[in-house]
């Protein structure tokens, strides 16, 4: 049976020399987009932190976002995992993780 981790989920994509956190073998979840790509203002120039999800958005459940808000990435192993695994299609003869 396959286990419901990043390693056999289609969203994920392992890292691979020379991007950050290759050598961890860490992999980006592509369920989780950055928080400045998936929101707006929500209109209050005195409250800059307050935004709102982009129609196209809605339903988002997780967002990446560091200091600068400019790059965020979840980035994971091949054992983790969540409940919006989405099980990849593994072709004949491809190991699973
Ligand atoms: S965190 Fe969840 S959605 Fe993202 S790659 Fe892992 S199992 Fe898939």
């Amino acid at each position: 049976m396959t286990t419901r981790t990043c390693g056999n989920c289609r969203l994920w994509e392992v890292r691979v020399k020379p991007a950050v956190g290759w050598m961890l073998g860490l992999g980006k979840c592509g369920n989780v987009p950055k928080y400045f790509d998936v929101t707006d203002d929500a209109g209050d120039v005195d409250d800059l932190n307050a935004r709102v999800l982009k129609a196209e958005f809605q339903g988002t459940k997780a967002v990446a976002l560091d200091a600068s808000g400019h790059c965020a990435e979840f980035l994971t192993t091949a054992g983790f995992g969540c409940l919006a695994f989405e099980a990849k299609v593994v072709a004949p003869g491809e190991a699973e993780v």
